[in-house]
């Protein structure tokens, strides 16, 4: 798949779906008995596409599809995409209707949000599957574990809190599972299984229960559950020991438009923040901030032409870089 950063410049990005497809297969190898993968294509794929790396990934054996907002969810569903969607954001009421409307899943941590789900859900006749999102110490968005037994909770989970709500799953995330020491997942699994097992002894515990990340996934087994939810992985895009060897799925190409030969103490680009210290060949390519090489790499990046890798020199421009050969 081919995708053009600018539709005036020879400047493009190529997805390897079939990177994604291996990604996929290579991470499903490593789940627990029963665990199924969630492929995470918020914020379109990550940039590689939502709709095609959703499609990919349920080939490849991904059971449901987890995004950042209603409107990610109603796009994939515009798109012919059936697969079990969960909005793992926070949501606002203008967004609720989506929900309901498109079939999605929704993530919950508050009162108002499920009753405002379940009116929305009323009106468009048709129940929605909500999960309760908690904050076992990611510090974000959720309910802490001490709030569980409010009396909505409660409500919720047993299905009573209105006929429009579906209890669906239990879910938390982990702050630090990417981290080389690792400072904090033990206590945050050591918190959402406290909570699991008061559920699990009242009768509350909904049947799926989820936690790990693309790194969790790879370096705790026991963070499984019913599901992962990889985002990272998919892409080629978490490097760990602990993970399976993955394939990037994203180049990102352009063209040399112009070289030049110039002499030492020769200053390139904008504020000349660089200056050549010899004869060097600079050579401009059309790609710029605006098309996301982000101005902060100015002097500090590196291209590839032909295999081999060039400095970034001078500032990124809004639409070209310089490079010294
Ligand atoms: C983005 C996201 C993920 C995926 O995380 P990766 O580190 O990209 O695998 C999982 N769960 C939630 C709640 C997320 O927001």
């Amino acid at each position: 798949m081919t995708a053009g950063v600018s539709d005036r410049r020879p400047t493009w990005v190529e997805v390897d779906l079939e990177a994604i497809r291996s990604n996929v297969a290579a991470i499903r190898t490593r789940l627990e008995p029963g665990t199924a993968l969630m492929a995470v294509v918020k914020a379109d794929g990550y940039g590689h596409g939502a709709v095609a790396v959703a499609r990919a990934a349920l080939t490849a054996g991904a059971a449901r599809l987890g995004v950042a907002t209603p409107e990610e969810g109603a796009a994939l569903r515009e798109a012919g995409v059936t697969a079990p969607v969960l909005v793992l954001g926070p949501t606002a009421p203008e967004q609720w209707p989506l929900v309901a409307e498109y079939g999605l899943e929704a993530a919950v941590a508050d009162a108002a949000t499920a009753g405002g789900l379940a009116a929305a859900a009323r009106q468009q006749g048709r129940v929605v599957g909500v999960h309760l999102k908690l904050d076992t110490g990611m510090g974000r968005w959720g309910l802490l574990p001490e709030e569980c037994d409010r009396p909505w909770v409660e409500a919720l989970l047993r299905g009573r809190l209105s006929p429009w709500l579906r209890p669906a799953g239990l879910m938390t995330h982990f702050a630090t599972a990417d981290a080389h020491p690792d400072p904090g997942t033990r206590d945050q699994l050591a918190r959402f299984l406290d909570v699991v097992e008061r559920l699990r002894t009242t009768g509350l515990l909904p049947g799926c229960l989820h936690a790990a990340n693309t790194a969790a996934t790879c370096r705790y087994p026991g963070t499984h559950f019913t599901l992962v939810r990889v985002g990272l992985g998919l892409y080629g895009l978490y490097e760990d020991p602990a993970c399976p060897a993955q394939r990037p799925a994203l180049r990102w190409l352009s063209r040399v438009v112009f070289a030049k030969d110039v002499p030492a103490g020769f200053a390139v680009g904008y504020g000349a923040t660089y200056r050549t210290s010899a004869p060097a060949r600079i050579l401009t390519v059309p790609v710029g901030y605006a098309d996301g090489y982000r101005r902060a790499l100015s002097n500090r990046h590196e291209v590839l032409i032909r295999g081999r890798r060039y400095p970034v020199v001078g500032r990124v421009s809004m639409d070209q870089i310089t490079v010294a050969v």
